[in-house]
């Protein structure tokens, strides 16, 4: 499990993960080839995937005249995610993001996520990005990448941070 950023009770608190404006959203999570495999082999209720391996958002019918997509994996109650020990890489990736610009393979932050917009300059932030950057350039991790190109998205609106190997 990669370590969190931002706290949890602020993650609960801010309704802005994990729904999306369209069903196509590029930021619904991709998933690994592994993590397709967890899928298919264990309990966790099934959902469709995209063709490049997303997890598909439905409509968000919580409440009426409610729009708008959201991962079928969120408990709208309680905001919560219901393979929350089990989320995809991206999931735990996130409010950060692995951007490809060209050949470039660069480490991005989320610009709409309000944490990061509250601490982008602070040494709180400039420390975390350290740990991941290290974290992302480890041996296993750059293998981990290689097997699965389809995670390395042209995100926009992102904050650009260092470029990993
Ligand atoms: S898998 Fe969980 S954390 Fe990831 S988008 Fe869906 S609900 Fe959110």
């Amino acid at each position: 499990m990669i370590k969190q950023f931002v706290p949890q009770e602020i993650c609960l608190r801010c309704q802005g993960c994990c729904r999306f404006k369209e069903q196509n959203s590029v930021w619904s999570p991709c998933l690994l080839d592994e993590e397709i495999q967890d899928l298919v082999n264990t309990d966790i209720p099934k959902v469709y995937l995209t063709l490049d391996k997303r997890i598909e958002p439905v409509p968000n019918g919580a409440k009426e005249g409610e729009t708008g997509f959201v991962c079928p994996f969120l408990n709208l109650g309680d905001n919560k995610c219901k393979i929350y020990a089990r989320r995809p890489f991206e999931c735990q990736l996130y409010p950060f993001l692995i951007n490809l610009r060209g050949k470039k393979i660069i480490l991005t932050a989320d610009l709409n996520c309000r944490y990061v917009q509250e601490k982008l300059n602070t040494q709180e932030f400039k420390e975390y990005a350290q740990y991941l950057s290290q974290f992302l350039n480890s041996p296993a991790q750059i293998k981990l990448l290689k097997e699965n190109p389809q995670i390395l998205q042209a995100y926009e609106e992102v904050s650009e941070i260092v470029e990993l190997k």
